[in-house]
């Protein structure tokens, strides 16, 4: 019977092997310049670790959606080009510049913002963010012509050095994501025009540098993949080749034999159907265990897999085991990588009404993280 370490109560494994694999699969399947996203620590595998494992992988670039979290990079050593797209209104680069993070640049403003920002020595480097649809951040196409002129002008006086020029994709349906293809066409024909010739070019997130090839361009931004989730409801991490890097899981905490009829949980959503067992297992919603998925989900303990009975609970959650043998310590698992044994994370999402990449995210700073290499 599978075991934690003595005392350790929960703990999220991140597998940096498997990240480093992903990215290696990845790369050779997209056969260009790959930038791996780590922000939101990671997708909570833990942002430095993740950056390192993907370097290691090929990746040549990274992504963060801020400033701070690029920061934090450089702070744990970190030396890789970072682009950081999401700023605050009034943001100014100083720290960034210095630390030579990369700004995605969606307005006028962030422009001069960046350029202000520019030492002696340093220009600012950036990268143009053109909006093509979605409906976030990024330079309207009315403002390409201005924009991209004022950068134009900014770069030829030393302030500015426009590294890329960038996208992103609703993934609604292929058709709408190569109609945002021809608008970054179309706004990189009006750089080229007024003087710009930005060496990176990337809009492909993981689904569309996996399905749409044509939105590859010279760099893809590759998020989720790189933790070997797949972006697709239809297509595993298997079909992709992707190994999930994070394993959640708890020692059994208390065990208990109930009779027919025993209510579990609050509101005792869950009777026992028979007599049987209860497995108490310490992860609840304040690790990020989704509430939602009360009376679902999926828990491996000794080689069988339960739905969550009744409701999950700040720190606990109860599984009804019926007369599987559980002790007291055993390993319960959460998700991790199915090829091995584990539920897939998409058995919470699912029962969560939500995605792979919410689950991951979202697991709590109360889970230790502890580094593995398979
Ligand atoms: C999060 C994000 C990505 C990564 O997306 P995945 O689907 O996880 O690969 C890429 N680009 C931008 C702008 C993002 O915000």
């Amino acid at each position: 019977m599978s075991r934690l370490p003595a005392g350790v109560m929960r703990e999220a494994t991140i597998d940096v092997g498997a990240i480093e694999a992903n990215v290696r699969h990845l790369r050779r399947i997209v056969g260009v310049e790959v930038i791996a996203v780590v922000k939101a620590e990671g997708y909570g595998h833990g942002a430095a670790r993740s950056a390192a494992a993907a370097l290691a992988g090929g990746a040549t670039r990274l992504g963060v959606a801020d400033v701070g979290e690029g920061l934090a990079l450089r702070r744990a050593g970190i030396d890789a080009p970072i682009l950081a797209w999401l700023h605050a209104p009034g943001a100014s680069f100083g720290e960034a510049v210095d630390a030579g993070i990369e700004l995605g640049i969606s307005s006028y403003t962030q422009l001069q913002a960046a350029a202000a920002a520019a030492a002696m020595d340093r220009p600012a480097a950036v990268h143009l963010k053109l909006e093509t649809g979605l409906g976030r951040n990024g330079i309207a196409p009315a403002d390409f012509a201005v924009v991209f002129a004022e950068a134009a002008r900014l770069e030829r006086i030393g302030k500015l050095r426009v590294v890329g020029a960038f996208s992103h994709l609703s993934n609604a349906s292929p058709e709408e994501d190569r109609a945002a293809l021809r608008l970054f066409e179309d706004g990189l024909a009006v750089a080229g025009s007024v003087g710009l010739a930005p060496r990176l070019r990337h809009l492909a997130a993981t689904g569309a540098a996996i399905t749409l090839p044509e939105t590859r361009l010279n760099c893809v931004r590759l998020g989720v993949g790189i933790y070997g989730l797949s972006p697709f409801p239809d297509r595993t991490s298997a079909d992709l080749g992707l190994r999930p890097a994070m394993t959640v899981r708890a020692s059994v905490a208390a065990v208990r034999r109930v009779s027919d009829g025993h209510g579990v949980s609050y509101g005792y959503d869950h009777r026992a159907d028979g007599d049987t067992t209860l497995a108490l297992v310490p992860l609840g919603y304040g690790d990020g265990v989704p509430r939602q998925a009360s009376g679902g989900g999926a828990v491996s303990i000794n080689g069988r897999t339960f739905p969550v009975a009744g409701r999950v609970a700040m720190d606990q959650l109860v599984v009804d085991v019926g007369d599987h043998a559980v002790a007291v310590g055993d390993e319960a698992i959460l998700f991790g990588d199915p090829t091995l044994g584990a539920p897939a994370v998409e058995a919470w999402a699912d029962a969560a009404d939500t995605i792979n990449y919410e689950i991951v995210t979202r697991i709590g700073p109360r889970v230790p993280r502890r580094q593995v290499s398979a």
